[in-house]
This record gives C-alpha cells, sequence and structure tokens, in this order.
C-alpha cells in the first residue's frame, strides 16, 4: 500500500502505529489539506501490534493526576471513536465494556487495593469493591484464594489489530499519502522552522512535522546545530503468551499486580506480560514466558489446561519519567511530538489525534497537554 512519493505535504507524520495512524485521521477529518504518513516497515507492525488492548486507566492508578486525566478522557473518547470507525469502515473494533477484575492475592496487594478503593471512591470514581465469594460468583475461574478485588466498571478493552484495520482503511478513505517501506532519516530545518524531512525515497518538503516514531523517536537526526530538547525514548520489551480458550474462562479483563489476562471475542485468551530492558531485541524468551505463565496462573488456575496457540513480543516506547512526550517543539517552529506512550497507547490514541491535531491546525495547546510537553527535557544542540 505505498503510494507514490509527492514531494510536497501540509503535514507530514512520521511513523504508522496507533498513534501515527489516530493523528492522521484526525488531522484528516479536520481539513488539515494534504497529510502524508511515512512508515519504514509496514503500518502497525510493532507496539500497537504487540499489545493487549485494554484502556484501564482506573485500574492501576494510584492517584488523581495529570495522566491519569488524560487517560480518562481518552477512554471516554472511544464509544465514539469505535463508532466512527465502524461507520467509516465497517470494522468493529470489539470495544468491550464488561469492565476490569482487579484481584488481591497476598496480604500486600489487599493493602494496595484498600487504598485504590479509598481515593477512587473519595474522588466519585466508579469501582466497587468485592468479596472474595462475589468476585468468584463473577468470574468463577478465579483463583480461589483470592483475598478480595475491585471492578471497575469503566474500564475497556479493544482489539487492538482491528483497530489498526480500521485505521488504516479510515485513512485510506479520506486520502492520506501512505509511504510504507520508508524511512525519515532526518528533518530539514531551516532559521528555527521545520520545512520538510529527508526520507529514504527522497525529500518530501512539509510546514508541519509530527514525531510518532514509537521507541525510534530518539533515531531521528536533526540539522547540526540546531537547539532541540534532549529526548530519549527507550524500548521496554513485553512479551504475551495467547491461548485458545474457547469457551471462554473469563467475561472481564483480569488483573493481578503481576500480570493480566484478555479475553477476546474470537475465543483467543490473551496473558501478559514482561517489562524488560532488553534494547531493540523483540524476542520471546523462555525466562519472559515462564514469569507470564506463573503470574496467569496465579489469577485463574483454568489456564493450565488451554493451549498455547501464539507468543509474541512489542517494544513500548518510554520516556526517562514513564510521561508520554505530547505537542509543539517551542524551538523549532512546525514539529510536534506524540511519543513516549509506554504501556498507554492504545488507550491514549484519540486524546493524542483530538489534541494533536488542535496544535497542529489552530496552532491550539491545550491546558491537558502542558505536563507532557517536550520543553520538560533539557535543551541540546544536534
Ligand atoms: C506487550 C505489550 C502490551 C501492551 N498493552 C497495552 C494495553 O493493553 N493498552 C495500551 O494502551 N497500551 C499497551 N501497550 C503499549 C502500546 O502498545 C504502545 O504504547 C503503543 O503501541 C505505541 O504506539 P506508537 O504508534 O507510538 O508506536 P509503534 O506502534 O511502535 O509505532 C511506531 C512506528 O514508527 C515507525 N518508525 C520508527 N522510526 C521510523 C522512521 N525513522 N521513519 C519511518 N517510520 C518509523 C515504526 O516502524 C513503527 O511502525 C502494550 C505494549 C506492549 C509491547
Amino acid at each position: 500500500m505505498t503510494d507514490k512519493l509527492h514531494p510536497n505535504a501540509d503535514v507530514a507524520i512520521i511513523g504508522g502505529g496507533v498513534i501515527g495512524l489516530t493523528i492522521a485521521r484526525a488531522l484528516a477529518h479536520r481539513g488539515a489539506g494534504d497529510i502524508c504518513l511515512i512508515e519504514r516497515n509496514g503500518l502497525g507492525q510493532e507496539a500497537s501490534f504487540a499489545a493487549a488492548g485494554m484502556l484501564a486507566p482506573q485500574a492501576e492508578a494510584d492517584s488523581q493526576d495529570d495522566f491519569f486525566e488524560l487517560a480518562c478522557r481518552s477512554r471516554d473518547l472511544y464509544p465514539n471513536f469505535a463508532a466512527s470507525l465502524r461507520d467509516e469502515t465497517g470494522i468493529d473494533i470489539e470495544l468491550d465494556t464488561t469492565g476490569t477484575l482487579y484481584l488481591a492475592l497476598t496480604n500486600h496487594d489487599l493493602v494496595d487495593i484498600e487504598k485504590r478503593y479509598e481515593w477512587q471512591t473519595a474522588a466519585g470514581l466508579a469501582v466497587e469493591k468485592l468479596t472474595p465469594s462475589q468476585a468468584q460468583v463473577l468470574e468463577p475461574c478465579i483463583n480461589e484464594n483470592v483475598l478480595g478485588a475491585l471492578r471497575f466498571p469503566l474500564d475497556l478493552q479493544v482489539e487492538n489489530r482491528r483497530l489498526l484495520s480500521a485505521l488504516t482503511n479510515s485513512v485510506v478513505n479520506l486520502g492520506v499519502s501512505l509511504l510504507s517501506g520508508t524511512t525519515v532519516e532526518s528533518l530539514r530545518i531551516e532559521k528555527d522552522r521545520v520545512t520538510g524531512v529527508v526520507t529514504s525515497r527522497g525529500i518530501i518538503n512539509s510546514p508541519s512535522v509530527v514525531i510518532a516514531a514509537g521507541t525510534w523517536s530518539s533515531f531521528i537526526r536533526f540539522s547540526a546545530g540546531v537547539e532541540k530538547p534532549e529526548l530519549v525514548i527507550e524500548p521496554v520489551r513485553g512479551q504475551m503468551i495467547s491461548f485458545d480458550a474457547r469457551p471462554q474462562v473469563t467475561r472481564h479483563v483480569i488483573y493481578s499486580p503481576r500480570g493480566y489476562i484478555v479475553p477476546r471475542q474470537d475465543g483467543r485468551l490473551l496473558a501478559g506480560s514482561t517489562s524488560e530492558r532488553a534494547g531493540f531485541a523483540k524476542q520471546v524468551t523462555a525466562g519472559g514466558i515462564n514469569t507470564i505463565l506463573k503470574n496467569a496462573l496465579e489469577i485463574s488456575p483454568s489456564v493450565a489446561a488451554l493451549p498455547i496457540v501464539d507468543t509474541w513480543a512489542g517494544l513500548r516506547p518510554r520516556a526517562p519519567d514513564n510521561l508520554p512526550v505530547l505537542g509543539p517543539c517551542v524551538e523549532i517552529g512546525g514539529l510536534f511530538y506524540a511519543t513516549g506512550h509506554y504501556r498507554n497507547g492504545i488507550l491514549l490514541a484519540p486524546v493524542t489525534g483530538e489534541l494533536i491535531t488542535e496544535a497542529v491546525v489552530a496552532g491550539v495547546t491545550s491546558p491537558l497537554l502542558g505536563p507532557f510537553s517536550p520543553s520538560r527535557f533539557d535543551l541540546v544542540r544536534a
């Protein structure tokens, strides 16, 4: 699906994962002109493909901070996002509203979930506390030694691979130019303004460029001597296992503090994950699989009988403070960052698309983006 390279675009987006695709679609909906999305391999084959698709800001949150607000806003955009993608493309991204269960399996876990319950209840958020027997009635597959559980009725999940297909179809229909198999090597910058990108297939002139290159975002070169934020995005490897679970063992996504299981409509049950600093080696390892199996079996002994049908790994893009990097680059006009989504890029895609589009098209930087600005990093000379 590689379009012909046109030498001029109104906006060039680097990276065809969930973030680049969602931004391309949002820009096209806003009539932002000629939009060109550049992907060095195939669209949606990296972290966005590897993800578990959980949209669960409440399940793991320990406080009501700026990140939590952004994540909840994005989760709440999902019903409309899913419906409009379905209208445009006919693809159902399988938005599941059953909710998330979070289990306490040790006394330490119990203290943690009690705290989470207290602050979320005090903040007026939807969360239910379940006794062990209530949790087991709800999901009979769970470990009989469960000590307590929380249910987050508003947390969601999607089939992220169907989401990638829907986004790709949508941007094609909207006339976005898609250049797969094309690597952006460097940015062209003149007088503190971006003027385009140098790719493996030639130059594309563009007054606006969005870096959405996931864990490879720091490799894009800048013109020598330019002042830029010192952005270091690192890969954090996550491994996953998929089981054949027909009939399904659970309706809810179920977490413990150590792992999670995620039921899919087609009868797969996903289990994850690991968090490893292993460079760019996207491998599945014996140690990784061992950890995931141990944690999945702790959640539900029923997993022991399920055939394993697939394993994979992906690289989460992580900034030094674990927070996403979103918004305009103050030092270089026309340059925008949308990267560092780490463990939450599927969840944060709709809000990223909406707010980056507002920044590119209208020059308006939402206050929601303030805490995630690339300006929080020191400046260096390229
Ligand atoms: C195992 C695992 C489970 C996860 N589970 C969840 C979950 O349940 N919920 C959730 O919200 N998130 C989850 N995540 C995190 C989520 O997958 C990521 O945050 C998200 O996919 C990041 O999207 P992205 O588009 O920035 O990156 P990617 O999907 O990695 O896309 C970046 C793209 O940029 C391209 N690129 C890089 N450099 C260049 C260049 N120079 N020129 C052209 N193209 C370039 C790459 O080829 C790639 O296709 C999980 C991640 C993993 C690994």
